[in-house]
């Protein structure tokens, strides 16, 4: 019976005892990639019931089930920060939403301006990077990735009670720091905000402008730095 350090993200519950079905990909991953079969056991994480030490109890080419053990962490509440960003080409979206993933992001809203260079997205593909990188860092959630948005429709509907950072690379605002309250950061596409963009976001009363430091940054990587800085936080004492 091998324990591995194979971690795996399950939509369904966990609870001692009760069989947790996985996926057919997952079948697939284990048997034949990881050449795993039943009595091997995993690490199962829902999302809502912390992680879980498990046993395959059923593995064929096509099918998986598991058996959740002992609970190996509590379900801890995780920051409430959300990335808007400016849709990028595929590569970068990816990058951005693997990274924004392992960074700890609870929502990722990829958002269509003026000058945004992408105007479609897969978010399934998109879905599943966010799972793997949640799988590989040891996230007990997974972002929520959401259908795009313009700017003028996500600003329509802003939360009353979320502060919105928007990263603006030209005017020497304060740098961007870590807040415990509900938050959320806009980055920019390549071509940056237009003026009117700017403006009109600014009416909103929950928007601040932040800088992320003195260099122009690719928006990709504005979008990572930017929440390196917003979800620097020390770890919850345990
Ligand atoms: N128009 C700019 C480039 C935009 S960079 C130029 O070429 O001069 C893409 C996005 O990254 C910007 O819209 C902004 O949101 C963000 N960004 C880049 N560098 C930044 C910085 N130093 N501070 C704040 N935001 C930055």
């Amino acid at each position: 019976m091998s324990t591995s350090s194979i971690r795996l993200f399950v939509n369904v519950p966990l609870a001692p005892g009760l069989p947790a079905p996985g996926t057919e990909a997952q079948a697939h991953y284990l048997a034949n990639v990881m050449r795993r079969g039943p009595g091997d056991h995993v690490l199962l994480f829902n999302g809502q019931d912390g992680e879980w030490h498990a046993a395959i109890t059923e593995l064929t080419r096509n099918k998986i089930s598991f058996t959740p053990l002992t609970q190996t962490r509590p379900q801890t509440p995780e920051p409430d920060s959300w990335l808007c960003f400016a849709l990028l080409k595929r590569t970068k979206t990816d990058l951005v939403v693997e990274k924004a993933t392992e960074l700890g992001v609870a929502c990722i809203q990829p958002v269509i301006t003026l000058r945004t260079q992408a105007d479609h997205v897969n978010l399934e593909r998109l879905r599943a990077i966010a799972i793997e990188a949640a799988e590989q860092c040891e996230r007990l959630t997974i972002p929520e990735i959401m259908a795009p948005l313009t700017l003028p429709a996500l600003m329509a509907k802003w939360p009353e009670n979320r502060q919105l950072f928007v990263a603006d690379e030209r005017r020497t605002a304060r740098l961007l720091r870590h807040t415990t309250t509900p938050s959320a950061l806009l980055v920019g596409p390549e071509g940056g905000f237009t003026d009117a963009e700017l403006v009109s976001i600014d009416t909103h009363p929950q928007v601040s402008r932040v800088s992320l430091g003195a260099h122009i940054l690719r928006a990709e990587t504005a979008a990572i730095a930017g929440l390196a800085l917003l979800l620097a936080t020390d770890p919850p004492q345990e």
